[in-house]
């Protein structure tokens, strides 16, 4: 059956190894799926091509950046994995750019001095068709917001195979959709000068009601970035033994600067890495309103959670070890709190279970318009 497609699209963009297909099984969720066959399309139509031949014979297509989504979004279920990594080209000119799927964000942002300033941790693999895929956000989301915030228009081939050119409020139709409405396939981005000065302070506290009066009185216009860390991940980049506020400010009102102020960052940056070597491999991503932002620290630090995060617009990373019963007490409190389950990794496989039927029903209603044989990854997100 397969030769068909090998034929149309190239016996080299197309793998049914197994060693391919245990390579692509998973994501960095860690949950684990079965790869029916991977392709790499070089091209617009070759992605045209294999989504009208998984139409025709009932396969399930998932779209695939980097494969450093949290939440099982890219995880095959006994589906066609469509690497988007060959349609990797991308322009830059002066705050414009116009990029492929598979370009990746620290590529793009080497160029030039106009950046793409939505910074994921995975900066330096992740690719610019995930991060609209997911609405990805980061460190600095305080300032510039979520990948929807830098999207001027998007190219996608829908489930029914044709090419929709998004612009407007229709762009909510395909990013933060995971790949359920539409391949991306090309989009024109917004993008921005970072400010030259920039320094960084770090306040300690012991308990979380200073931290967070703290926080609330530093909302302010030249705060690029604000980050919680808790004293469990504190300790583990070296700050010792305390809760933990790093503020980043453009210009040079913090007192850590330049060199020092970097190496401030690249430690929070390794953290993922740092917390998952201890067992703590389940990351979640949840968004709380800021107003009750205290409550949630409170309920984490009492249940012994390791957490940091992006406290400057709600959004933390509380982490778990394997099935740990606690996510789900989480979700609860998260409920409680009118917070939402996903503030930035997106649905996926793993979080299903806790979205509300609102978001259902506008998935739903979005998947009949433009998918309504479910053969863009199927399975996920509802
Ligand atoms: C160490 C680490 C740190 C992270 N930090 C952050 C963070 O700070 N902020 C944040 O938001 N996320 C973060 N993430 C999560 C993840 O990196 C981001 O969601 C990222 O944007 C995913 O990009 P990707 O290319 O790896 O996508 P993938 O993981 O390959 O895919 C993610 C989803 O997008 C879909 N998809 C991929 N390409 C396309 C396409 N062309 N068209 C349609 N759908 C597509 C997939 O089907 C899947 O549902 C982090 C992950 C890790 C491992």
């Amino acid at each position: 059956m397969i030769a068909t497609l090998k034929e149309k699209i190239g016996d080299e963009n197309i793998s049914q190894k197994e060693i391919d297909k245990i390579s692509y099984s998973s994501d960095a969720s860690r949950v684990r799926g079965i790869a029916d066959s991977i392709v790499w399309p070089r091209t617009l139509n070759d992605v045209r091509t294999v989504i009208s031949y998984a139409k025709r014979h009932r396969i399930n297509v998932v779209p695939r950046g980097a494969g450093t989504g949290l939440a099982g979004g890219a995880v095959p279920q006994n589906s066609i994995v469509m690497d988007m990594g060959r349609m990797n080209r991308f322009a830059v000119k002066d705050d414009k750019a116009i990029v492929e799927p598979g370009a990746v964000l620290d590529d793009i942002n080497s160029v030039s001095e106009f950046v793409l300033p939505v910074e994921p941790g995975s900066h330096s693999v992740c690719t610019v068709g995930g991060m609209i895929a997911t609405n990805a956000a980061g460190m600095r989301a305080l300032k510039y917001g979520k990948m929807i915030d830098w999207i001027d228009e998007l190219h996608v081939i829908d489930g029914n195979g044709r090419l929709i050119k998004a612009k407007g409020e229709k762009i909510k139709d395909f990013c933060g959709l995971e790949g359920t409405t539409g391949v991306v396939v090309r989009a024109r981005l917004k993008l921005a000068k970072l400010p030259q000065k920039r320094s960084t302070s770090i306040f300690s506290y012991d308990a979380i009601t200073p931290l967070v009066e703290k926080f609330n009185s530093l909302k302010k216009e030249n705060v690029l970035a604000m980050e919680f860390i808790d004293k469990y991940c504190s300790r583990l980049i070296g700050l010792g033994d305390s809760n933990h506020l790093l503020v980043e400010y453009e210009g040079d009102e913090g007192s850590i600067k330049d060199e020092e102020s970097r190496k401030v960052w690249k430690a929070r940056d390794g953290l993922y890495a740092s917390i998952s070597s201890k067992g703590y491999i389940i990351a979640e991503d949840p968004q709380i309103p800021l107003e009750s932002i205290d409550k949630f620290l409170y309920w984490l630090q009492k249940n012994d959670v390791p957490t940091f995060g992006h406290i400057g617009i709600g959004v933390v990373h509380p982490h778990f070890k394997k099935d740990s019963k606690l996510v789900e007490e989480m979700f609860a409190v998260v409920k409680k709190l009118k917070g939402s389950v996903s503030g930035e990794h997106g649905i996926g496989l793993l979080k299903k279970p806790y979205v509300g039927q609102e978001f259902i029903d506008r998935v739903k209603a979005l998947k009949a318009v433009y998918d309504p044989n479910n053969v863009l990854n199927g399975g996920k997100v509802i």
